[in-house]
């Protein structure tokens, strides 16, 4: 038996993992290799890594922990998780079962992107999700918002830090007056015909085309898509949830990743609503002290 189960080994998994190993628990991690911001080709604003590729990031981190003793990484996608008598039965697609005292969610979320013809190509390299991560990339440049809810308002301000040439594309929503008179107070301008696609050679973007007017010179569209969360777990096991931020659904977590279930803890985007890769280390190395300490006292009660 495993002192816990990591479902979930990208940046708040595997530093969750790296805090164990030190502790010196017994760890597996469980990863099907889909984290979210695969599609990039480097990450931004990480301390010492910025502007490595995302996979680099985490090759890095699984040879760390290579060189502590007991946390095992293995390649598996996790179908389902229940208490049992001694902790928790974890099961995968494949049918295999292992068994731990606790268990640490580090499952992340998916983007539900728009579906506009040339979009899902371009994501993560000149459609982007956050301008923290990305705005440097994009500064200077004619930037387009995508309309999704009442906070791509706020995206379209906010991203006049990194280029005063700013359109947020309603895509026919309807804007109402205040959102209008923000927008003009922070010189952000309105398109409100529906898109029909993106253009652009290879992953760039060029021009976004609507279905009607002239097409629109862009060289990035910044866009908060829905978002789902990877697995289904916390829901398995009755974890509470919360809407911190409109749109943004997260595992309630105290701030050592405790959740409302006995015995499982939570970290990264699964359990924030500040979704970047050093907060989902952070939240992982958190969650992994609250993990230690509620194992510490079961040792020697
Ligand atoms: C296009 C894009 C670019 C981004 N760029 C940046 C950037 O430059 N800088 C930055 O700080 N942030 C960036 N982000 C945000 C960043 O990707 C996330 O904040 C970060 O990846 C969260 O880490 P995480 O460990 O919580 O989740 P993830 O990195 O998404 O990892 C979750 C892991 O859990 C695994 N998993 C899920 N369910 C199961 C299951 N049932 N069984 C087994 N494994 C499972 C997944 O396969 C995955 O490997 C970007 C996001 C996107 C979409």
């Amino acid at each position: 038996m495993q002192d816990a189960i990591i479902i979930g080994g990208s940046n708040a998994g595997l530093n969750a993992a790296l805090v164990l190993d030190r502790a010196r628990r017994q760890v597996l991690v469980l990863d099907r290799e889909q984290p979210r911001n695969a599609p990039s080709p480097a990450a931004h604003g990480f301390l010492s890594r910025d502007g490595t590729p995302p996979n680099e990031i985490r090759r890095i981190g699984r040879e760390q922990l290579r060189s502590y003793e007991s946390v095992t990484f293995q390649i598996g996608d996790v179908a389902t998780a229940q208490p049992s008598d001694t902790g928790f039965e974890v099961r995968l697609q494949d049918g295999t079962v292992y068994t731990s005292r606790k268990l640490l969610l580090a499952s992340g979320v998916r983007d539900e992107l728009p579906a506009v013809d040339g979009l899902a190509e371009r994501w993560g390299k000149s459609v982007f999700h956050c301008p923290y991560c990305h705005g440097w990339e994009a500064r200077d440049q004619p930037l387009a918002v995508y309309w999704i809810d009442p906070l791509s308002v706020e995206l379209a301000i906010i991203l006049g830090g990194w280029s005063d040439d700013i359109i947020l594309c309603t895509n026919t929503n309807e804007l109402d007056d205040t959102s209008r008179d923000r927008l003009n107070r922070y010189n952000v301008r309105i398109r409100e015909e529906r898109i029909i696609r993106l253009e652009g050679t290879g992953v760039t973007l060029q021009r976004i085309i609507f279905d009607r007017g002239d097409p629109l010179e862009r060289h990035g569209l910044f866009v908060r898509p829905p978002q789902q969360h990877q697995s289904d777990i916390a829901q398995q096991l009755g974890c509470e949830m919360e809407e911190m931020v409109p749109g943004i659904t997260t595992i309630k977590t105290g701030m050592m990743g405790h959740t409302s279930a006995s015995g499982v803890f939570a970290a990264g985007d699964a359990s924030t609503p500040m979704q970047q890769a050093v907060m989902a280390a952070a939240t992982g190395a958190a969650a992994a002290m609250g993990l230690n300490h509620e194992l510490l006292q079961e040792d020697f009660a």
